[in-house]
């Protein structure tokens, strides 16, 4: 197999042969089609997150044709199109796990960080954490909502069902979420870096009612918001932007500090929450939505050997909508 590897963060991914990998006990092999890049790929090969796997392939929003399977598999998962997300297995035992909380589990690995992910052309995968795909669709559309679709399906969740909805960041997980939530017959209101216009114009060409930099306030006040930019400067400016009792959703797993902010912005019953990871319910959830609501996700494909590239256009601001890694 071919693998980009980290061998050490703060420093570029090396692509590298390695022998294929052999699926253990309760696991499948998937030959990669398509791998998207997070954010959290960046915040892993740039040495923000703590404690990765070394040495480790990144990638956690892979879509594949299962080629073998291990032990205790059924074969009839043999030439399946399937889906790897980030939570890559649970403990099944632990508080989290039993009360239908496993995003939180307490012994969890972490596709692309603690185990080794889909920057490569085959990947090992617990057969549990591997989604059913829609086996006529591309491979390369597909591949974004296993993290940026999933994680931003959790934090729409946990942002509530009413109409006037924040988005901050315009990113991956952004475009796919505003396209759901104006299926869904909301207000979307898009809060960018001050200044890009680009972001701005493509936020609008989703239909959202409203785009501008995020030191802007629209004229109404919004109902809850999400923030999945990395940003914890944006923490006071969401808050700001929500009326009594409105709701922040965090939806990233690495943030730069929120800065000091007077008390009066949390005043009057808002709430600040975080989303960590997912569940395999959020899946079950998500993926048909996706199907009925027509989602278009916009992907900028690369080379599996590009894949610093990739990284690096999405470090830089670059991209509008989401890279995908083609093996
Ligand atoms: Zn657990
Ligand atoms: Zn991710």
């Amino acid at each position: 197999m071919k693998a980009m590897v980290l061998e050490k963060p703060g420093t570029p991914l090396n692509l590298v042969e390695r022998p294929d990998p052999i699926p253990g006990r309760g696991e499948i092999r998937l030959k990669v089609e398509a791998c998207a890049v997070c954010r959290t790929d960046l915040h892993v090969v740039d040495g923000d997150l703590p404690q990765p796997k070394l040495p480790l392939v990144p990638g956690h929003e892979i879509v594949g044709i299962v080629d073998l399977v291990g032990e205790g598999v059924s074969r009839s998962r043999l030439g399946q199109r399937v889906g790897v997300p980030w939570l890559g297995h649970t403990c099944g035992h632990c508080h989290y796990c039993t009360t239908g909380a496993e995003n939180l589990c307490d012994q969890p690995l972490f596709t692309g960080y603690t185990r080794d992910g889909g920057f490569a052309s085959h990947v090992v995968a617990d057969e549990r954490f591997a989604f059913d795909l829609d086996a006529a669709a591309d491979p390369v559309s597909l591949a974004p909502l296993l993290c940026a679709g999933l994680i931003g399906w959790r934090s729409l969740k946990k942002a509530g069902d009413d109409r006037r909805l924040g988005i901050f960041g315009f990113g991956a997980a952004a475009h796919i979420i505003a396209q759901v939530a104006i299926w869904q017959e909301r207000e979307i209101f898009a809060f960018t870096r001050p200044g890009d216009i680009q972001a701005q114009e493509f936020a609008r060409s989703l239909g959202v009612v409203w785009a501008g930099g995020s030191d802007e306030l629209p004229a109404v006040e919004l109902d809850a918001a999400i923030i999945f930019a990395p940003v914890g400067a944006l923490v006071p400016a969401a808050l700001r932007s929500v009326r009594k009792g409105g709701r922040v959703v965090c939806g990233g797993i690495h943030m730069s500090d929120i800065p000091s902010m007077p008390y009066k912005l949390l005043w009057e019953e808002r709430e600040l929450v975080s989303v960590a990871n997912l569940t395999r319910r959020d899946a079950e959830e998500f993926f048909p939505v996706a199907q009925r609501a027509q989602l278009r996700t916009h992907t900028k494909t690369y080379p599996l050997d590009e894949a610093n590239q990739a990284l690096d256009d999405l470090r830089m601001g670059r991209l509008s909508g989401a890279a995908v890694l083609l093996p």
